[in-house]
C-alpha cells in the first residue's frame, strides 16, 4: 500500500488518468480549421480516439463518465513539430558531442520526450539522429515505457563525405564517418533502404551545408540534383516521404525540383524557389525561434565560434524569407530545430511567425493541420474530430489574441490519456477516479 501511494504520487504529475477513455468539458474548445470557438465543448473519446465533440447541450456523456472540468479554459488540439532532435541538447554542440555516446543519447532523448509532451507537444516529427536512438525512443513511447510525444522518425539523416550530417571534428586518423554518410545516386538509395530496414518512418537528407557543422557554408549545395532524385524516387517507392534540410538557394530548388516533400531550414530561398514550392506542393519549414537562442546562448552551450558567424549570415535573411515565403502563400508547417535551443521551449516559435507576418490562427495551423498534413496524419491528428487521437490541450487564455499562451499550457492529453493538468489540484483530479 506504501509502496503503491509512493508510486501513485511519482506518477500523478505524469499521468493523472489511464485509461483512455473519458471526456473533458472546456470552456471553448478551438476549431483549427475555421479558427471558430465552440463555447462549453464537450469531447468525448473511446480508447485514445474521438468519438464526439461539439457543445455540452448537444453531446451525449456516456454513462459513468465525468467529465475532466477544463470549463475555465481553452482547448485546442495538441501541437505537433516537424523539426525536432529529441536525442540531442544545445549543450552538447561542438566538441562536447564527442563525449556523448549513443546509448546516452537514447536516455537524453527520454528526458526530451518527457519535456515536449509537456509543453503540449503531442506529435514530433524526429529528423535526424545517430544510432536510431529515434527509433528506439519512438518504440519506447508507444510502448508505454517512457511519456513522450507521437514520433515520426527519420533515423541517420543521409550526408555527403564531409558535409553537414558527416562529423567533421575529428583528425583524419580516427577514420570516422557518420551512420548516414553515402556519396553517389547508388549509395545513396541503399542509405534509404537500409534506414527503413531498421525501422525508419521518413527519410532525413541533408542538401546544403549547415550551421552547426565545421567547415562547410550553410549557402552551398552539398548532394547533387541527380542524388537528390535517387533519395526521393528511392523513398517514394518505398512509401516513404522525406526532408531535406537546406539554407542554400540552390539546394532548395534542386530538392523541390527532385520531388523532395519538405524543405527545413529554407534560409535562402529566392522568388524562384517559392514559386517552385507553390507549384509542387512542397511545405516550407522554417526553424526561426532558435536565431536567438544560438546567438545569446551558443558559444557558452559550446557551439563553435564559427558556427556563431555563420548564424549571423543567415538568421535575419531567414526571418525575412519567411515573411516572404508566407506572403507569396506556399505550405507551411510548425518546426523549431529542437535540440538546437533547450526542449520543451518549443511553443517561444510562434511569437516570432506572428512577428513576421502570420496571425496567431495561421501559426496554430502550422502546428496542427498543416504539419499533420506533412507528416500524414490529416484527420488523426491536429485536430479534434471524431476519429482523430484525443491529443488535447489547454491554456488559460485566448491564443487568438495572445499567441504567448501557447508558451504555458496548463493541460495535455495524449490518447485519452491526461499527462498534465494544472486547471485542478492534482490531488483532487487522481482522487476523483
Ligand atoms: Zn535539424
Amino acid at each position: 500500500m506504501t509502496k503503491h501511494l509512493l508510486l501513485a504520487s511519482f506518477f500523478t504529475a505524469c499521468v493523472l488518468q489511464a485509461d483512455p477513455s473519458g471526456a473533458v468539458h472546456c470552456g471553448r474548445l478551438l476549431d483549427v480549421r475555421s479558427g471558430t470557438y465552440v463555447a462549453d465543448a464537450l469531447v468525448v473519446f473511446q480508447n485514445g480516439v474521438v468519438t464526439s465533440v461539439g457543445p455540452a447541450s448537444r453531446v451525449s456523456l456516456p454513462a459513468g463518465v465525468t467529465p475532466v472540468d477544463l470549463s475555465g479554459a481553452v482547448c485546442l488540439p495538441g501541437l505537433i513539430d516537424v523539426h525536432d532532435h529529441l536525442t540531442a541538447n544545445p549543450e552538447h554542440a561542438g566538441y562536447q558531442s564527442l563525449g556523448i555516446s549513443v546509448p546516452r543519447q537514447a536516455l537524453t532523448g527520454a528526458a526530451n520526450a518527457r519535456k515536449t509532451l509537456m509543453a503540449g507537444f503531442t506529435g514530433v516529427r524526429n529528423v535526424g539522429a545517430a544510432g536510431f536512438t529515434d527509433v528506439a525512443l519512438r518504440d519506447a513511447i508507444n510502448a508505454g515505457d517512457v511519456p513522450g510525444p507521437r514520433m515520426f522518425v527519420s533515423g541517420p539523416p543521409l550526408g555527403i563525405t564531409g558535409g553537414h550530417c558527416d562529423e567533421d571534428l575529428l583528425a583524419p586518423e580516427f577514420h570516422f564517418r557518420a551512420d548516414g554518410v553515402a556519396d553517389g545516386p547508388w549509395a545513396a538509395r541503399a542509405k534509404v533502404r537500409e534506414n527503413i530496414k531498421y525501422g525508419v518512418d521518413l527519410i532525413k537528407v541533408c542538401a546544403s551545408g549547415g550551421v552547426l557543422s565545421k567547415g562547410d557554408l550553410p549557402g552551398a549545395p552539398q548532394y547533387t540534383f541527380e542524388e537528390l532524385q535517387a533519395i526521393a524516387d528511392e523513398a517514394h517507392k518505398l512509401g516513404r516521404k522525406v526532408a531535406a534540410h537546406a539554407h542554400g538557394t540552390q539546394s532548395i530548388k534542386d530538392s523541390i525540383r527532385a520531388g523532395i516533400d519538405s524543405i527545413e531550414h529554407s534560409s535562402l530561398i529566392d522568388d524562384e524557389g517559392i514559386a517552385l514550392a507553390k507549384q509542387h506542393g512542397t511545405y516550407l519549414v522554417f526553424d526561426i525561434y532558435n536565431d536567438d537562442y544560438i546567438l545569446k546562448e551558443g558559444l557558452k552551450a559550446g557551439m563553435l565560434p564559427e558556427s556563431i558567424e555563420k548564424e549571423k549570415g543567415i538568421g535575419k535573411l531567414q526571418r525575412q524569407n519567411f515573411r516572404h515565403a508566407y506572403l507569396s502563400g506556399t505550405k507551411m508547417a510548425f518546426g523549431t530545430d529542437g535540440g538546437v535551443y533547450p526542449h520543451g521551449d518549443n511553443a517561444r516559435q510562434f511569437a516570432i511567425m506572428v512577428e513576421y507576418g502570420m496571425k496567431p490562427l495561421e501559426a496554430i495551423q502550422a502546428a496542427t493541420v498543416n504539419a499533420a498534413d506533412l507528416v500524414g496524419w490529416a484527420g488523426k491528428a491536429g485536430v479534434v474530430a471524431p476519429g482523430s487521437y484525443a491529443d488535447l490541450i489547454a491554456v488559460n487564455g485566448d491564443p487568438l489574441e495572445d499567441v504567448k499562451v501557447l508558451e504555458r499550457v496548463r493541460f495535455v492529453m495524449k490518447g485519452g490519456e491526461v499527462y498534465r493538468n494544472e486547471q485542478q489540484p492534482v490531488l483532487a483530479a487522481a482522487g476523483r477516479r
